[in-house]
């Protein structure tokens, strides 16, 4: 169960759950509906080598198509799932979904899924993960959970040890939106983060002489001293860019590379990559 207490500070920290409790409510009736009606569908954004710029893979971002309200943001559905605990149902579909997918891939590409705090403390979430892979047949290895620092809040040993069953599964875990929590730093002393996700907050205002370029280095040396990858989010210009190469970020995401896009553009940008990939080893050859 999620403490009520804590629901409400993250609910502070959003404009959009800004919505009027009966809203939520009506909301709320209708997103128990969404999966079996088929409103829910994954979108999916590339994450980019910054040296080499080749794909890496994807992040499956969750879009809810609602029939009179259009397009709900997920900073509003999720939040209103964390709170009724439809969230199980959604984070299992979301994964099921994104791993279905991805295993039609190239092997190469790995697949990314955001993982609810509460999904934690729900009962067996390794469980559900383990029957998810299993059933996708999708290698574990090429699976990436990414969680916030909101988790790691009341992180006891129970969520340690749920990590870390979780990575004895051979998957990949990130920590998303580094930097916006209490106490990032403390959680990377004791969490086994395969790859620190640098928050968008910090990738705005990349070379504009703002404090944010020095954070964002020291992020990254930190991240190579302690063996983890680093991803940078919300890249939108090329100035950004060149400075996270010059930092040495190993991945960069974001609109410059590519919005987050329906599976069949997924796949479509999948070809165009092989087939450029192709090419350019014809003409080395
Ligand atoms: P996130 O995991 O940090 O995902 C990154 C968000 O930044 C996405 O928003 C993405 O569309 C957006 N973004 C990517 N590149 C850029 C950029 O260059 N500029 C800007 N301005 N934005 C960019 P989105 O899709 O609205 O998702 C918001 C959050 O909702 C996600 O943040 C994640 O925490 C949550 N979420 C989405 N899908 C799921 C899901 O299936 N399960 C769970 N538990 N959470 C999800
Ligand atoms: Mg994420
Ligand atoms: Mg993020
Ligand atoms: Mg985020």
């Amino acid at each position: 169960a999620v403490k009520a207490g804590k629901r409400g500070t993250f609910q502070f920290y959003d404009r959009q759950m800004s919505a009027g409790l009966e809203e939520r409510r009506q909301l709320e009736a209708d997103l128990r509906r969404a999966i079996e009606r088929e409103e829910l569908e994954l979108h999916y954004q590339p994450s980019v080598v910054l040296k080499t710029g080749e794909i890496a893979g994807f992040e499956a971002l969750a879009r809810w198509r609602h029939p009179v309200r259009g397009n709900v943001p997920p900073s509003l559905f999720i939040s209103i799932a964390e709170e009724c605990g439809l969230i199980h149902a959604i984070g299992e579909w979301s994964l099921t979904e994104a791993c279905r997918q991805a295993a039609t891939w190239p092997e190469r590409l790995k697949i990314a899924v955001n993982l609810s705090p509460v999904q934690f403390a729900g009962p067996d979430l390794v469980g559900m993960v383990r029957g998810v892979l299993a059933r996708t047949g999708l290698p574990a290895h090429r699976l990436e959970l990414e969680i916030t620092e909101q988790m790691l809040l009341d992180s006891g040993e129970a969520t340690l040890a749920t990590l870390r069953d979780l990575k004895a599964l051979g998957l990949h875990v990130a920590m998303d939106d580094f930097g916006t929590g209490y106490s990032s730093l403390n959680y990377l002393r004791s969490f086994p983060f395969d790859r620190i996700k640098v928050d968008r907050s910090f990738v705005t205002g990349l070379g504009t002489g703002a404090p944010n370029t020095a954070i964002v280095r020291a992020v990254i040396d930190i991240a190579r001293v302690l063996g983890m990858r680093t991803t940078a989010e919300g890249i939108e210009t090329a100035e950004q860019h060149q400075v996270l190469a010059l930092l040495g970020c190993d991945e960069v995401q974001g609109y410059l590379f590519s919005r987050p896009v329906p599976a069949e553009e997924a796949r479509a940008l999948i070809a165009r990559w092989c087939a450029e990939n192709r090419k350019a080893k014809t003409l080395a050859a």
